[in-house]
């Protein structure tokens, strides 16, 4: 029931929206999201999580602005403190547009009148620091002694290089939209058109003709169009596309014209954010071509370059895509922004399309390769949000460059505004959490509110109130998952094929329901109160993946409705999962745990753990219970072993390493991070020097120094044979095989260099191995010399 202050606040948002939409567009979506300002969250899953990124996140991430510089850019620009020191990164403003974006939803989502007052006295001194002619760029007003070497020595010089002046102009305007909308106050919007105006003079065709080194200025220029009709804004956004390529590069998309793009490519948060800003001006222009490209590139992304968390951008090697099916886990780039920018791009082809498929990706990614992004607590980020872990990742509590860290901040607080859409007088519902909304159709106003346990329960309730009977169609999106289809295409497949289908009951009455594009239709006249129960075969999968994607091989993931699980340290024998293995046919039961990460279901299955030993490829293999927890879940309780990926096949496992003398050994090192020196141990042979899926120890940045790693037995042995793998990322990396390196051993106290036998060969790709005379000691040492320019590692050292 919604009581009447509820409804007069319900009332006074459709007046707001309404006032914001008074320059009609010709052309748009066909389908229009209904706004954030329209929907009310509710739910048990969300609704904390949105409160922690209230309480916790928005807080902590402006005080961290403040801590970290980023104000003082603005009041330096603004020549209200002294100084010409600056923040790192050119790009830094972008966090406090983002902020104050993430702080305008949540003011909407829950009045926070200090945070108000707050935001007011930032964009006061945003205002200060732009320039007369509408330039906002601090790094530039500033005018340090010594500039940053991205900038350029005048504006726009490093434009379609590094400086991200567009970049940073882009934020600005989806902060200002966002801050207008939310709150109905144009300071900020009147900052934002200054500078909008700026680039309509400066860019276009006779003007300055270069295209933005860093996309989004795109989707920030087709939103201001929106907001105050004013057409320049738009042409200008469709330039800065057209005017891309192709005489650039793939890493920021600029190879090729936008409309000859059909493959995914390139730097992953760029690529996310221009699709999404050619889906904004297919929409807003009618363009075909810009609707076939990104079309192509879609299918491309979902049957070929997909995690199955929906993270996108598999390598780190420029943060980019990597190669058709390329897609390694524990070295899973997969940034948070990726992730924000698929759901992006994902709601779009949705309202261009009218299709559940989208939905299906957009919703696989916001509960899995997105909302890792952050912990529970709201003050902890993942950048890279990898499959697979030996203790080497974790959370960070800040990252000098924040990008991740500030979109989750705006991300969270706006998904209101993904759970309805609605066309004359057909109402989607897209995602399923409980919610009071009112939504204007053509026929009438409509107020729908769900109740529901979503994602641990399939059930949903959803009661219908229309002002006055009215007739319309309600599209319930089945989601993919239901339907034995957890993607679209055959990137990934369930093994048991067997899904009882989703059941619907109008007012209690089982009804039959045709579907278009994924979704039910229900068509009637609608009256008050009137109530539709959906219920989703809510079951444990198992997921098996395109047997092209050679990690995956001989493994499956479990999966329940829209979540994806994985096996985390914390939750199984001796703390380990690299080592286990589930059989493919294994019963997995779940559980509600309420005071396990604030509240998850819990798979269960049996397993065994498997073990290598000496003298042997035999595995020992213990039989043992297996727990999965939901993989946004993981990395809640300090740094742990995890993997998405389950083995059931042997030759998949990666055993416990058996007790040779090296693992036996304690390993010290001239490399500080320590966190790094079980990985010379742990007894997986790379692909070849360059595989970053594995755990590895290097000295980058060091070069041209002499550095060493150590074996301190666990009792005297004798030893006659060193075995070596090198860690070298070239030609893209900063490490290369050693110049020279030679092994020592411990004599009476002293480092006495071995007889070798052999030569020390260096090679890549391979183990090197040298023999020498036995010698019987309690320690060995390798001492290497890094090359002149470049820094080693050393991905596995062996000692017979
Ligand atoms: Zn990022």
């Amino acid at each position: 029931m919604i009581n009447k202050s509820k409804a007069a606040w319900l009332l006074s948002l459709a007046a707001m929206t309404a006032a914001t939409n008074v320059f009609a567009q010709q052309k748009d979506y066909p389908i229009q999201p209904v706004a954030f300002t329209s929907v009310h969250v509710n739910d048990n899953f969300w609704e904390p999580k949105m409160e922690v990124n209230a309480n916790v996140t928005i807080p902590y991430v402006l005080e961290q602005c403040k801590k970290n510089g980023r104000m003082d850019n603005f009041l330096r620009a603004a020549k209200k403190l002294d100084g010409d020191k600056l923040s790192e990164f050119p790009f830094d403003d972008t966090d406090v547009y983002k902020a104050i974006e993430g702080a305008s939803y949540s003011m909407q989502n829950k009045k926070n009148l200090k945070l108000d007052k707050y935001i007011d006295t930032l964009i006061n001194i945003i205002g200060a620091a732009q320039e007369s002619d509408g330039y906002l760029y601090t790094f530039r007003t500033v005018n340090a002694k010594k500039p940053h070497e991205w900038i350029g020595s005048k504006r726009w010089e490093k434009e379609e290089d590094l400086s991200h002046e567009l970049y940073n102009a882009g934020h600005l305007y989806e902060a200002a939209v966002a801050h207008y909308q939310a709150t109905g106050k144009r300071t900020l919007l009147n900052i934002a058109i200054k500078n909008a105006d700026l680039l309509v003079n400066t860019f276009g065709p006779g003007k300055i003709e270069e295209y933005p080194g860093h996309q989004i200025v795109e989707i920030g220029l087709s939103k201001m169009y929106r907001v105050t009709g004013n057409k320049k804004y738009l042409d200008l956004a469709k330039f800065f596309l057209d005017v891309r390529g192709p005489k650039g590069d793939a890493y920021n998309q600029a190879d090729k014209k936008v409309i000859d793009q059909h493959v995914a490519e390139g730097h992953a948060v760029r690529a996310a954010y221009m699709y999404t800003g050619m889906a904004d001006i297919a929409a807003l222009t009618g363009n075909a071509k810009y609707l076939a490209a990104i079309d192509d590139i879609w299918t491309d992304v979902v049957t070929k370059k997909l995690y199955i968390t929906g993270g996108i951008g598999a390598t780190g090697n420029g943060e980019a895509f990597g190669d058709d099916y390329q897609l390694p886990n524990m070295s899973a780039y997969a940034e948070t922004c990726a992730a924000i920018g698929n759901v992006y791009w994902n709601n779009r082809m949705f309202l261009l399309h009218g299709d559940s498929k989208y939905i299906d990706v957009l919703e696989r990614t916001l509960y899995n390769g997105l909302l890792s992004g952050v912990s529970l607590s709201g003050d902890r980020f993942f950048y890279p949000n990898p499959l697979a872990s030996m203790f080497q990742h974790q959370r960070s509590a800040w990252i000098s460059c924040a990008c991740c860290i500030s979109n989750m901040t705006r991300f969270l607080p706006s998904l209101p505004g993904y759970v309805y859409a609605k066309n004359q007088n057909d109402l989607y519902v897209n995602l399923y959490m409980s919610n009071t909304s009112e939504v204007k159709l053509a026929a009438g106003n409509v107020n729908i509110t769900q109740t529901t346990d979503y994602p641990w329960k399939g059930n949903i309730n959803i009661v219908v109130n229309p002002a006055k009977a009215t007739a319309f169609t309600l599209r319930l999106r089945i989601p993919g998952w239901a339907k034995d289809q957890p993607v679209p295409g055959d990137l990934y497949t369930y093994l048991d094929k067997n899904q009882k289908p989703a059941t619907i009951l109008v007012n209690g009455k089982a009804t039959t329901y045709s579907t278009e594009k994924g979704y039910a239709i229900i068509k009637r006249t609608w009256k008050k109160g009137d109530k539709v129960t959906l219920d989703l075969p809510m079951e444990t999968e198992k997921v098996l993946a395109n047997n092209n994607i050679k990690d995956d091989r001989g493994r499956f993931a479990f999966q329940r409705g829209p979540v994806v699980y994985c096996l985390e340290g914390p939750d199984n024998r001796d703390s380990l999962v690299q080592n286990i293995m589930v059989d493919k046919n294994a019963i997995a039961a779940a559980n509600y745990q309420a005071n396990l990460l604030n509240g998850v279901d819990v798979i269960s299955a049996d397993g065994k753990s498997t073990k290598r030993q000496l003298n042997s490829d035999a595995l020992i293999e213990t039989d043992q219970q297996v727990k999965a927890i939901p993989y946004y879940a993981w990395a809640n309780r300090g740094p742990s072993e995890m993997t998405v990926w389950i083995p059931y096949e042997a030759s998949a496992a990666r055993p416990k390493p058996a007790p040779t003398i090296a693992s036996t050994s304690k390993v010290t090192s001239s490399v500080k991070n320590k966190r790094m020196y079980n990985a010379i141990k742990d007894q997986y042979e790379p692909a070849d020097s360059k595989d970053t899926n594995y755990p590895y120890l290097h000295w980058w940045p060091a070069h041209n120094t002499s550095e060493f790693v150590q074996y301190d037995f666990d009792a005297a042995h004798t030893v006659s044979e060193s075995k070596v793998y090198w860690y070298d990322d070239g030609p893209w990396g900063g490490c290369r095989i050693p110049a020279s390196y030679k092994v020592l051993y411990l004599k009476d106290g002293q480092w006495v260099p071995v007889k070798n036998t052999t030569p020390y060969a260096i090679s890549k790709d391979a183990f090197n191995v040298v023999s020498f005379e036995p010698v019987t000691t309690t320690a060995l040492k390798l001492e290497v010399q890094l090359p002149v320019d470049n820094s080693t590692g050393i991905h596995e050292w062996e000692v017979k």
